[in-house]
C-alpha cells in the first residue's frame, strides 16, 4: 500500500496559474474524492499525480518516494478515465493486456494477469469480443481491467461513471468500492456528482478555482460546511 502526498503543488499553463499551492494527504488505503465545479483543476491535479502532466512547483510523493520527475510508466499508478478509450480494433483480452505488452512482459505473465483481472471483473465470457460488442458498463469494467493488470498501488479515477446511465452508476459505485477494499489500493476519485462523493468517500476534498476549499469526512462536511460554497456544493441545508 502507498500513501499519496501533494505538497504545495502549483500548475501554470502558459501564463495562467490553474493550481495554487495545493496540499492533500491521502493515507494508505484511503478513498479520497475530489469534487468541485468544472474547470477548478481536478483533472489537472490527477494528471500530475499520474505523471501525465508536469508540476510547476511543489512535490508529489507516492509513499516515501518523490515522483516529481518520474515518468508516468514508472509510477505505481493506474488511471481510469471518463472516456475509457478502448482500442476498437483489439479484442477485450488484448485491450487489457496492452500496457503489459508495451512493458515487454512475457506472454505467460500477460495471460495470467489478464485472466485474473477478467475473473475479478466478471469479464471472462467477453475476452474475445471487440469493444463495440460490449455494453457501457462492460466497457467501463474493461477500462478498470486495464488498470488492474498493472498491479498498481494507487488508482486514480477521473469521472469514470459520467457516461453511464443512472442505474448503472449506482452499481458501478459499489463495484469500484469493493475493488478498492479487495485490492487494498489507495484511491483518488474525481467526480462532480455530490451523491457519488458522499457515498464513496472516506474523505472529500472540495476544490474551487485551483485551490482546496475544505477537506473532511462526508458527514463532517455536510454538517459543518466551512462556507456557503461548500454547503451549496454538497447540498447541505443552509
Ligand atoms: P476540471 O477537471 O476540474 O474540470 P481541469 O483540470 O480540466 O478542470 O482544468 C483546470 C483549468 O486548467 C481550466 O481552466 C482549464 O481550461 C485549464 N487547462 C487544463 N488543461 C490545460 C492545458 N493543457 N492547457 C491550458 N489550459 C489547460
Ligand atoms: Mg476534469
Amino acid at each position: 500500500m502507498a500513501s499519496v502526498t501533494i505538497r504545495n503543488v502549483e500548475k501554470v499553463f502558459g501564463s495562467i496559474k490553474v493550481i495554487h499551492g495545493v496540499d492533500i494527504e491521502v493515507a494508505e488505503h484511503e478513498f479520497v474524492v475530489l469534487v468541485g465545479p468544472s474547470g477548478c483543476g481536478k483533472s489537472t491535479l490527477l494528471r500530475m499525480i499520474a505523471g501525465l502532466e508536469t508540476i510547476s512547483s511543489g512535490d508529489i510523493m507516492i509513499g516515501e518516494r518523490v515522483v516529481n520527475k518520474v515518468p508516468a510508466r514508472d509510477r505505481d499508478i493506474a488511471m481510469v478515465f471518463q472516456n475509457y478509450a478502448l482500442y476498437p480494433h483489439m479484442n477485450i483480452f488484448d485491450n487489457m493486456g496492452f500496457s503489459l505488452k508495451l512493458r515487454k512482459r512475457p506472454k505467460s505473465e500477460i495471460d495470467r494477469k489478464v485472466m485474473e483481472a477478467a475473473e475479478t471483473l466478471n469479464l471472462r465470457p467477453y475476452l474475445q469480443r471487440s469493444p463495440a460488442q460490449l455494453s457501457g458498463g462492460q466497457r467501463q469494467r474493461v477500462a478498470m481491467g486495464r488498470a488492474l493488470v498493472r498491479d498498481a498501488q494507487v488508482f486514480l479515477f477521473d469521472e469514470p461513471l459520467s457516461n453511464l446511465d443512472a442505474k448503472l452508476r449506482v452499481t458501478m459505485r459499489t463495484e469500484i468500492k469493493a475493488l478498492h477494499q479487495r485490492l487494498k489500493t489507495t484511491s483518488v476519485y474525481v467526480t462532480h456528482d455530490q451523491i457519488e462523493a458522499m457515498t464513496m468517500a472516506d474523505r472529500i476534498v472540495v476544490m474551487r478555482d485551483g485551490r482546496v476549499e475544505q477537506v473532511g469526512a462526508p458527514l463532517e462536511l455536510y454538517d459543518r460546511p466551512g462556507n456557503l460554497f461548500v454547503a451549496d456544493f454538497l447540498g447541505s441545508p443552509s
